[in-house]
C-alpha cells in the first residue's frame, strides 16, 4: 500500500493540487495539518484536502481558525494571515477544522503535527528533540510536520540517533531503526527548496512500514502570491514562497 504523506498546505491551493495531482497513483493520502493559515485560498485548500486525504490532522493554524487555539504565540504575519482567515472561512470549514485532532495511531505508525510530547506546537528542528520524540513512543515510524522543513531521524538500539534532511529522491530503509520523518511543506516549505514537498511511503499488508522516499512538486508559485496580493494578505508572505523560506 502506498499513501502520500503531506503537511502544511497552508492555504497554498497551487501547490496541494500539483501533490494531489502527483500522487494520483497512491492508494491514499495523509494530512499532518497546517491546512490553512498564511496562504488565501483556505476553503478551497479544506475542500480538496477533505476529498483527498483519508487521515487529517489539525495543526496549531487549523485549531487557531477554529477559535480552539491561541493566536498570541503567532508572529506578526501570521497573525494577520488568522485574522483575515477566520474573515473569510465558511462556517462549514470552520466546523471541520474544529473537529480534527493533532495526532492519530495507525497501526505501526504515529502521527503528529508537532510532536508526540505537544501535537500542537513542538517544533522538532534538532537533534534532541527528534531523539525525545522516538523515545516518548513505541510506533516503528514517527511522522511530523510543523517545521516546514523536510528530515529523517533514526535511532538504532544502541541509541544512536542519526538523521539528514530529506532532499528529494532520497530513499529510507524503513525496516532498521525507528525512524522519525517529516515530509516537509506543501504550501510554504522553508528548507531552500520552493517546490511542494510530500513523502511517498510504502506499508506491507500488515501495515508494516517498508520504504520511504522524499519529493517534491514544482507549482505555479506566482500564481499563489498573486492571490495573495490580492487578498490584502502580507507581501513577505508570497515574497518567501520563491525562495522556500
Ligand atoms: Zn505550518
Amino acid at each position: 500500500m502506498r499513501i502520500a504523506v503531506l503537511s502544511d498546505v497552508h492555504a497554498n491551493l497551487a501547490a496541494l493540487s500539483a501533490v494531489v495531482a502527483a500522487t494520483a497513483d497512491c492508494d491514499a493520502r495523509w494530512c499532518l495539518g497546517d491546512v490553512v493559515g498564511y496562504g488565501p485560498q483556505p476553503n478551497e485548500c479544506a475542500a480538496l484536502v477533505r476529498e483527498s486525504c483519508e487521515i487529517v490532522l489539525a495543526g496549531n493554524h487549523d485549531l487557531a481558525a477554529a477559535g480552539r487555539a491561541d493566536t498570541l504565540v503567532f508572529s506578526r504575519d501570521a497573525g494577520r494571515a488568522m485574522r483575515w482567515t477566520r474573515e473569510v472561512l465558511e462556517p462549514g470549514v470552520e466546523a471541520w477544522l474544529a473537529s480534527l485532532e493533532p495526532a492519530a495511531v495507525v497501526g505501526r505508525v504515529g502521527l503528529y503535527h508537532g510532536s508526540p510530547r505537544d501535537p500542537v506546537w513542538e517544533y522538532i528542528l534538532d537533534p534532541e528533540a527528534a531523539r525525545a520524540a522516538l523515545q516518548a513512543t513505541t510506533h516503528d515510524l514517527v511522522l511530523v510536520g510543523h517545521t516546514h522543513t523536510a528530515l529523517v531521524a533514526r535511532l538504532d538500539h544502541d541509541g544512536r540517533l542519526t538523521g539528514r534532511r530529506g532532499v528529494e529522491g532520497l530513499e529510507i530503509d524503513l525496516m532498521g531503526p525507528r525512524t522519525l520523518v517529516n515530509p516537509g511543506s506543501v504550501g510554504q516549505p522553508r528548507d531552500g527548496d520552493a517546490r511542494a514537498a510530500y513523502v511517498v511511503l510504502e506499508l506491507d499488508g500488515d501495515g508494516v512500514p517498508l520504504t520511504l522516499r522524499f519529493a517534491r512538486a514544482e507549482y505555479a508559485i506566482e500564481r499563489t502570491q498573486q492571490a495573495i496580493v490580492t487578498a490584502g494578505l502580507p507581501e513577505h508572505l508570497a515574497d518567501r514562497l520563491s525562495f522556500g523560506m
